[in-house]
C-alpha cells in the first residue's frame, strides 16, 4: 500500500530488501535482563558520587588492564592523560574489528553488549567526556541493529541521550566544567565504517569519523591529547571497556591474579585453523598456544598435528611448533619477532596429505597488506608490492626481503606498514627450511 503506484519490479525489490533487513542476534542479553542482574548499578554509584573517578582508575591500575584492540597500551595512562587535558573531551569506542582471525568484539556484542556499554559510560564519566562515538565494522549489520535497539533502550531509561541520529562535531560542544559535564547525560552516536582494515588504526578511525578518507595521522600529537575534532579523545577497543565493571567490582588485584606465569588478567582469544573447536575463548593472559589449543579448543582437529601458530592475526608473525609453549601476552614474543595483538590465534597443521606452509601464509598475508595499505606512505604502499615480487612461489629473495623489511619497519607511518613484514620475517627466522635456506 505504501508503495502506491510502484511497478511490480519495485515491489519485488522492496520485499527482498525487507527480508534482508538485519535482525539483532537473539542470544544477546538485552537492557532489562542486564539491569535485572545488577547491571548499571556501578554506573549509578559513579553518577551519584558514591565512587570517584580516581577510585575507578586506581582499580584499572591495579589490574594492569591493557588495551585489547592490539596495541596493549596501559589503559589507565590513556584515561589519566585525557582527564588532564582541558575539555571538551570525547570518547571513541573501536569496534572496527578488521584484524585477520579476530571475532571477539562481535562476540561481545552478540552476547553481552551492555557490560561493554556500561564500561563505556563509566569511562566517559571518569574522564568527564560529554560525547561518545561507537565505530562499528561495516560487516556487523545485525550487531548494528542490536546496538541501535539497546542504545534506544538506554535513552528511554534515562542513562544516555541517543536518538539514532549522528551528533555534531567541533561546532556542537556543550559548555561546562567537569562537574557540569558529568551531571549531564552523555550523547552517543553509532557509526558504521566502510570495510577498510586501516580504519581500525585509532587515528585513521578518527579521520573516518570526521568524514575524511581513513588514513593514519602522524604522531605526535597522540589522540589522547588531540583526537576527534582536535579534542582530547579516549579511544578504546570495546573489549577493553567490557572489563571495567568486572575489575572495579571484584578489585583490580583479584582480576590481575587470574593470569598465568605472572601475566595479568584474562581476555578473549579467537582460535581458528586446524583445531577441533574453533571459537572465542576467555582464557588467562600468559597461557601458551599449546595450552589454548588443548584446554580450550578441543585439541588439534582429527588427523592434524601442530605445525605453526600465528599468535596475533595478520600482523603478529608466525611461531613454529617448538615455540608453541611460549606464554601469549603483550611483550612475551618480542625475541621471536612476533606479538599477540588482538589475540587472534590461527593454527597451522600438518596431516598425512598436506602441510599448511608458513611461506604460503606469509605470501597470502602480504597480498592482504598490499590491498589494505592506505597508500599514504611509500615504504608501505610500494614496499608491500616489492615484497610480493621477492616472494615468488619458486624462489624467495631472502636478502632483498630482509632489506625491504627493515625499510618498511623504519620508515612506514603506522603499524600496518611497520608490522606487514612480520609473517615474512618469521619464515626467514623460524621456517627457513621452507625456502631452502636450511633444514
Ligand atoms: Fe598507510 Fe601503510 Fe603508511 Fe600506514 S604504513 S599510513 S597503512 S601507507
Amino acid at each position: 500500500h505504501a508503495l502506491g503506484h510502484a511497478t511490480p519490479e519495485a515491489v519485488m525489490m522492496a520485499l527482498s530488501q525487507a527480508r534482508a533487513a538485519p535482525q539483532p542476534p537473539a542470544q544477546a542479553e538485552d537492557y532489562a535482563a542486564y539491569r535485572a542482574s545488577g547491571g548499571y548499578w556501578l554506573l549509578s554509584e559513579a553518577r551519584t558520587g558514591r565512587i570517584t573517578p580516581e577510585a575507578v582508575m586506581a582499580q584499572l591500575e591495579a589490574a594492569e588492564l591493557r588495551g585489547l584492540g592490539g596495541a596493549g597500551f596501559p589503559s589507565v595512562r590513556k584515561w589519566r592523560t585525557v582527564a588532564q587535558q582541558a575539555g571538551p573531551r570525547l570518547v571513541v569506542i573501536n569496534v572496527d574489528e578488521g584484524e585477520v582471525g579476530t571475532c571477539k568484539d562481535g562476540h561481545i556484542l552478540r552476547t553481552e553488549p551492555h557490560r561493554a556499554l556500561e564500561g563505556m559510560l563509566l569511562a566517559a564519566w571518569a574522564v568527564a567526556a560529554g560525547r561518545i562515538w561507537i565505530y562499528l565494522r561495516d560487516e556487523y549489520a545485525a550487531e548494528q541493529a542490536l546496538l541501535h535497539r539497546e542504545l534506544l533502550a538506554l535513552h528511554e531509561a534515562g542513562l544516555i541521550r541517543y536518538g539514532g541520529v549522528d551528533i555534531g562535531g567541533a561546532h556542537d560542544d556543550e559548555p561546562g566544567d567537569d562537574a557540569q559535564v558529568r551531571a549531564r547525560l552523555p550523547r552517543v552516536a553509532l557509526r558504521r565504517g566502510a570495510g577498510a582494515y586501516i580504519c581500525g588504526e585509532e587515528s585513521a578511525l578518527i579521520e573516518s569519523l570526521e568524514g575524511k578518507r581513513g588514513m593514519p595521522r602522524l604522531k605526535p600529537p597522540i589522540v589522547a591529547i588531540s583526537g576527534l575534532f582536535d579534542r582530547p579523545t579516549l579511544e578504546h577497543n570495546i573489549e577493553t571497556v567490557w572489563w571495567v565493571r568486572d575489575i572495579v567490582q571484584r578489585g583490580g588485584e583479584t582480576w590481575a591474579a587470574q593470569g598465568r606465569r605472572g601475566r595479568k588478567g584474562v581476555r578473549r582469544f579467537t582460535v581458528s585453523g586446524r583445531v577441533a573447536r574453533p571459537g572465542v575463548y576467555l582464557a588467562p593472559a600468559g597461557i601458551t598456544a599449546r595450552e589454548l589449543i588443548d584446554e580450550y579448543a578441543g585439541g588439534m582437529a582429527p588427523g592434524w598435528q601442530l605445525y605453526g601458530v600465528l599468535p596475533g592475526g595478520a600482523s603478529g608473525g608466525i611461531l613454529n611448533a617448538a615455540q608453541a609453549d611460549l606464554p601469549l601476552d603483550f611483550g612475551t614474543l618480542d625475541a621471536q619477532g612476533c606479538f599477540i595483538g588482538s589475540m587472534a590465534v590461527i593454527v597451522l597443521g600438518r596431516s598425512a596429505g598436506h602441510t599448511d606452509t608458513a611461506r604460503e601464509a606469509a605470501a597470502n598475508l602480504m597480498h592482504f597488506f598490499a590491498h589494505e595499505s592506505c597508500g599514504q606512505c611509500t615504504p608501505c604502499r610500494e614496499g608491500t608490492h616489492h615484497m610480493l615480487a621477492a616472494m615468488s612461489p619458486q624462489d624467495w629473495d631472502a636478502a632483498h626481503i630482509h632489506a625491504l623489511s627493515q625499510l618498511m619497519r623504519d620508515a612506514s607511518i603506522c603499524g600496518l606498514g611497520q608490522a606487514a613484514p612480520n609473517p615474512t620475517d618469521s619464515v626467514l627466522r623460524h621456517f627457513a627450511q621452507e625456502i631452502g635456506l636450511e633444514g
